[in-house]
């Protein structure tokens, strides 16, 4: 019989990777604080569940895609969490970009349980998780690895196990977003520099995607966002700075200054508080446009 999973945080990417799930016919069950995810979580097939203890009950396997550190150590070690009401033996599997620390310490807490614990953060996007081609960056424990490693398959495609240590994902998945940040920027600069010159910007993606300015985040910013005038997230704002502000916090443990990396906090801070925090991050082309008064293209 198949293993019962459980999904917390069924939000833009924790929805499509339910639903990759459900379509493989294992029996999902999920919980969203949300009620409009718990709706589209019900019309795709899926048990909703009323708490997050009421998932861990019932669950051979719990996974999570949740927004911050803060709630996922909320739902992993409050009185009514996960923690302190999964079977034993059950595997728990965190999808979320949170600090290492918190990783690792979910952990250890899990092991003295007697559960077991990866962290697997994710790249790819919402494209990624609805067609299954995340790449998943997975830390922890051998056998758990091997165990999870169906359910792996099915919600992603580039799927690497770095070490036991089970912050290792975290840490090269910061790194990835560090470098989202910077391309992130630099798309936006560039774009509002060549209009300001007259330069279309389709003209300009067509030349730059052939040239070594090319970059997925252009391809992914430019195309699916930008060029159809849509910022709904995707990826948002707050989400890509609270990473910024994890990768600088590693860097400051790590003891190495991030000369540009730095500026990234104040720079999407900054956006952020103009409005474009629950905005897709490509809105920081928006942001500079506004800052420089320039015209809808
Ligand atoms: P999201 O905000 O769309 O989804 C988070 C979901 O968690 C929401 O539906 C929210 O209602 C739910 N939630 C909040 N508090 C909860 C609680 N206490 N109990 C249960 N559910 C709760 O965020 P997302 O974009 O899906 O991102 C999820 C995680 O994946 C984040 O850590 C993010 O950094 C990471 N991530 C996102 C992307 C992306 O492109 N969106 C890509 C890679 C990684």
């Amino acid at each position: 019989m198949k293993k019962k999973l459980g999904f917390i945080g069924l939000g833009n990417m924790g929805l499509p990777m339910a639903i990759n799930l459900l379509r493989a016919d294992y029996q999902v069950y999920g919980f969203d604080t949300n009620a409009e995810a718990m709706e589209q979580f019900a019309a795709a097939g899926g048990f909703g569940l009323e708490t997050a203890m009421d998932i861990a009950k019932q669950c051979d396997v719990i996974m999570t895609s949740l927004p911050t550190p803060q709630v996922v150590e909320l739902v992993y070690r409050s009185e009514q969490g996960i923690l302190q009401h999964a079977k034993k033996g059950c595997l728990l599997i965190d999808f979320s970009t949170v600090n290492p620390e918190l990783n690792d310490t979910l952990h250890t807490e899990a092991i003295a349980l007697g559960l077991r614990y990866l962290g697997a953060p994710v790249s790819g996007g919402v494209i990624g998780a609805i067609n299954a081609t995340l790449t998943i960056m997975v830390g922890g424990g051998t056998d758990d690895y091997i165990s999870a490693s169906e359910i792996f398959r099915i919600v992603g495609k580039n799927i690497y196990h770095l070490g036991t240590s089970s912050s290792i994902g975290t840490r090269i998945k910061l790194l990835n977003n560090l470098m989202i940040g910077f391309y992130t920027e630099a798309v936006a600069e560039t774009i509002v520099l060549g209009e300001k010159m007259g330069i279309q910007a389709d003209t300009l993606y067509e030349v730059l995607n052939n040239s070594y300015g090319q970059s997925r985040i252009y391809e992914r910013n430019y195309l699916e966002y930008m060029k159809n005038d849509n910022y709904e997230p995707g990826f948002s704002t707050n989400l890509l700075l609270k990473d910024l502000k994890l990768a600088k916090e590693m860097a400051d443990e790590a003891g190495v200054s991030l000369r540009i990396g730095e500026k990234l906090v104040d720079l999407y801070s900054k956006i952020a508080q103009q409005g474009y925090g629950e905005k897709d991050m490509s809105a920081a082309y928006l942001s500079l446009k506004e800052k420089c008064k320039l015209e809808q293209f």
